[in-house]
């Protein structure tokens, strides 16, 4: 690894086999001047193959795949495989002791912090680590997400309108390979510094998830991830077996312009008036915002500017003016 990185692995990933470790980040805080963060990481080689890297934990209050990666990582043997699979089921470590979305060691979210910083706080070097070492040698890039503590995402497997058509349809193919029942094409509504445009940008098959949310652990989006990850590595090659989908195909949904995704016009306790996954007209009241402290002012309606179906809506009760409330996205034909 040489001078790419300040943060010390105990893993060889040329090694066949099946190796656990530790990625070391250096970290020094009041409690501990020399200090290191260990992230668990494991790898496992067999023979000539594709590498797949999948990730948990980028988010800490989305646990679904870091339970689902946590299973395979313990199960998961090198003669079962052909190729490498590198796991890591809690990226942002911290952020999942924490259960928080954000890192509370430094206050940053891991998926803006890409391409990431040599040395820099601990997220930027994390960052760094996936962006200089990791996905150098990853083929296809599987990053597990959920709504969190603030969505409730319909279960989906999530990727981006590349450019490059090519790079686009093998993004579309692991994703179909999942079995989720929906795959859904977002946009960026939130920023920039996404781990998945940059590997996208590297041109590596890049696929994730919206596996449910809340910040909680739903069996069902439990089992879906654990079936997604086994499907994509059996699509990939690297397992023996055949597809265990959940439907024949999934419906391939998108959500591209800016008005898809609707916005809190107010603080207050938001009531959502449809459930993910069903139907909405265009023009249709989607929710409403109350206020607790005013008798006087009615509730202020968020409509939906365009038909489609709810993908995602605000979990907690509670709003702030600005905070996504709902996202409505529409079929689309893909070959
Ligand atoms: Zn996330």
């Amino acid at each position: 690894m040489g001078s790419k990185t300040l943060i010390a692995s105990d893993v060889d990933y040329d090694r066949p086999g099946k190796q656990q470790g530790y990625l070391q980040v250096p970290f020094s805080d009041n409690e501990a001047g020399w200090a290191k963060i260990y992230i668990p990481i494991t790898t496992v080689k067999n023979g000539e193959g594709p590498t797949l890297l999948v990730t948990g934990g980028t988010h800490g209050d989305e646990f679904e795949g870091c339970v689902a990666l946590m299973d395979l990582a313990y199960e998961l043997r090198a003669q079962q495989i052909q190729g490498r699979v590198i796991i890591v089921p809690a990226l942002n470590l911290p952020a999942v002791q924490a259960g928080t979305r954000l890192s509370p060691l430094d206050g940053q979210n891991l998926n803006r912090a890409y391409p990431g910083k040599y040395s820099g706080t601990l997220t930027d070097m994390i960052a760094h680590y996936v962006s200089s070492v990791l996905l150098p040698m990853t083929d296809v890039f599987v990053d597990i997400h959920s709504g969190g503590k603030s969505l409730y995402f319909l279960r989906c497997c999530s990727i981006h309108r590349v450019p490059d058509g090519a790079q686009f349809q093998r993004m579309l193919a692991v994703a179909l390979a999942w079995g989720a029942p929906y795959v859904f094409i977002y946009a960026d509504v939130a920023g920039e510094g996404l781990l998945a445009t940059g590997a996208e940008r590297m041109g590596k098959v890049v696929v994730g998830t919206e596996m449910g949310g809340g910040g909680q652990c739903d069996p069902e989006a439990l089992r879906m991830t654990r079936n997604g990850i086994h499907n994509v590595m059996i699509h990939l090659g690297l397992l023996d077996g055949t597809l265990n989908r959940h439907l024949d195909k999934s419906v391939v949904i998108s959500a591209p312009a800016e008005e898809d995704y609707r916005f809190a016009p107010a603080h207050g306790i938001y009531e959502s008036f449809f459930e993910v996954g069903e139907n909405i007209e265009a023009g249709t009241p989607v929710g409403q915002v109350h206020f607790p402290e005013r008798f006087d002012r009615p509730p202020e309606r968020v409509v939906a500017a365009k038909s489609g179906i709810l993908v995602a809506r605000r979990f907690p009760g509670t709003v702030r003016q600005g905070d996504c409330v709902a996202v409505i996205a529409r079929p689309v034909e893909e070959a």
